[in-house]
């Protein structure tokens, strides 16, 4: 492999997004059509975060139904991309000294998989998911993908699964389409900027940007695997947003891709 593989964020949204046909899964399963095969994924998902870095270490990480309330078709859903033990090792150098742990407890969860879906349907690319330390502040994590991102070089796609803007507060559930807040459109307008003028600084330090992020960033695990991606970035990179939209009013299904 000798060309660099493109480094992207996606805005995953509602979990029912991995079974339905629409914009956002089409928009997703067209990357993966336009994408060069790539020798494994490294994901970085909102849903695994606690205390700690660790990373997916099974040979066929199990999938994981990390929601309640959704109907029994989104339970039964499988992803069966094998592991891959050699990005395991690469990414414990990687980020050495920082302690990551090979963890065989956790799997794919639906930051993920409601993603691959449709970007990798015969599930046939490997895929290692890393955690993201709560513990940490947000500059620590762009830091990561800072380290990581020789990898794009090595045939890896480094993914983060969140959403730009996520708030469930004031999400529409079951009222779709929902008039997007003009908090949330001017939220991910700014962000939008500040990639394409490659100011990642007030990207890192969102807690500074005002009232628009505190509403769209009330908690950071969704907003904090851009980070990764931005880290892993580098300024040669184009930067584009293959998928867009507001869901519910106040979640943001952007997706950004670097090179
Ligand atoms: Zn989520």
């Amino acid at each position: 492999m000798n060309s660099r593989m493109p480094t992207i964020f996606f805005g995953h949204g509602n979990p029912m997004n991995a079974l339905q046909d629409n914009e956002w899964s089409r928009g997703w399963a067209a990357i993966g059509q336009r994408l060069p095969r790539p020798r494994a994924v490294l994901s970085v998902s909102a849903h695994w975060y606690l205390p700690g870095i660790a990373v997916t270490a099974a040979t066929v990480p199990r999938t994981i139904h990390d929601f309640g309330g959704f109907p029994r078709e989104l339970f039964e859903v499988q992803y069966p991309a094998p592991g891959d033990l050699d990005l395991v090792r690469r990414v414990r150098d990687l980020l050495s000294p920082q302690e990551v742990r090979a963890d065989l407890s956790w799997g794919l969860d639906h930051g993920t998989w409601s993603v691959l879906r449709h970007v990798f349907p015969a599930a046939d690319v490997p895929v290692v998911q890393l955690s993201i330390d709560e513990s940490q502040p947000a500059a620590f994590h762009y830091a990561l993908g800072r380290m990581l991102r020789p990898l794009r070089d090595e045939g890896i796609l480094l993914i983060g699964s969140g959403d730009v803007v996520h708030n469930l507060h004031t999400y529409a559930w079951g009222r779709h389409p929902a008039e997007p807040f003009d908090w949330a459109v001017r939220f991910e307008q700014k962000a939008r900027e500040l990639m394409q003028e490659g100011k990642h600084r007030a990207l890192v330090d969102y807690e500074t940007l005002g009232r628009d992020a505190e509403l769209s960033i009330p908690t950071p695990e969704h907003y904090l695997p851009l980070l990764y991606v931005l880290g892993a970035s580098d300024g040669n990179d184009a930067v584009t947003f293959p998928v867009e939209g507001m869901d519910g009013g106040s979640i943001s299904m952007l997706s950004v891709q670097f090179g």
